[in-house]
């Protein structure tokens, strides 16, 4: 979501725990959807097929894909090949191996959306994509760490932010988490860099909210397409990005996009 694309004075939506529940759903059948498309990930696939995958997996399940059609998005999945930021339209792009490719899924189901995102190399890819993917991984696993009643936004995203340059990456700041619940994108904005300690919304029980920290191995600017979607880093470096929905409780940090155990893929923490 581009930052500012909600205001962050409007209400943030508290959710009971059958919402919760509801969102767990929603998902869990993203992250399914997103693990068939990662799946078939080699070199030659191209990304309509990959898309087409995701989202009869989708559709299968009595769902509907969250992107399609949101605000005139074409398609199922968010597919970002290399330099590759986010909101990549699907094209009849055959990957290739070495590439990098962050794959991010919406599914909409009983009223409530699920968001989610991962990157994965196609065949053998360098080393220094391998640390790029995953270290952006941990950074986001850090921030969901981070959500947890009384701390603030600016703790969580200061922390992700430290621990990306620490290792050599820029945290880009112009896409941001967000809420989700009955609509895609609610209230707050979540921001993984450039929010200080101690500042931003205090986290409380029941709020749904995505932790989306994007690395760049160069420059954090981008530069967006064309085709008024596909953003691209400015200086053609690469990117990656992942995602989980995270609820607040008492008793920390609920991550509300696990895929079933058979889709898990072999390498995923
Ligand atoms: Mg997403
Ligand atoms: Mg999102």
């Amino acid at each position: 979501m581009q930052v500012n694309a909600v205001s962050i004075h409007d209400q943030i939506r508290i959710k009971s725990r059958k919402e919760i529940d509801k969102l767990r759903e929603a998902g869990r059948i993203a992250a399914n959807a997103l693990r068939v498309a990662a799946r078939s990930v080699k070199p030659g696939v191209s990304l309509l097929e990959l898309d087409k995958l995701a989202e009869s997996y989708i559709r299968k399940q009595g769902a509907t894909p969250s992107f399609k059609g949101y605000q005139g998005f074409p398609a199922t999945l968010c597919l970002s090949v290399n330099d590759g930021v986010v909101h990549g339209i699907p094209i009849n792009y055959a990957l290739r191996e070495g590439d990098v490719i962050s794959i991010d899924c919406g599914a909409k189901l009983d009223g409530y959306h699920g968001d989610t995102c991962l990157t994965v190399g196609v065949g053998r890819i360098s080393d220094k994509a391998k640390d790029l993917i995953a270290t952006t991984q941990l950074a986001m696993y850090l921030g969901v760490s981070c959500c947890r009643v009384g701390l603030r936004m600016g703790d969580m995203a200061t922390t992700v932010q430290n621990f990306a340059e620490e290792r050599g990456y820029n945290v880009v700041r112009r896409y941001v988490g967000h809420g989700i619940g009955r609509d895609l994108h609610e209230d707050p904005q979540v921001l993984c860099a450039e929010q200080a300690p101690g500042t931003g919304f205090r986290m409380e029980t029941g709020m749904t909210i995505t932790i989306e920290p994007i690395l760049n191995m160069g420059t954090h600017n981008c530069k967006v397409e064309s085709d008024g979607w596909t953003v691209r880093t400015a200086d053609g470096q690469f990117s990656a990005q992942f995602e989980h929905m995270v609820a607040i409780t008492k008793n920390g940090p609920e991550i509300l996009s696990y895929p079933d155990p058979e889709f898990e893929l072999d390498d995923s923490l």
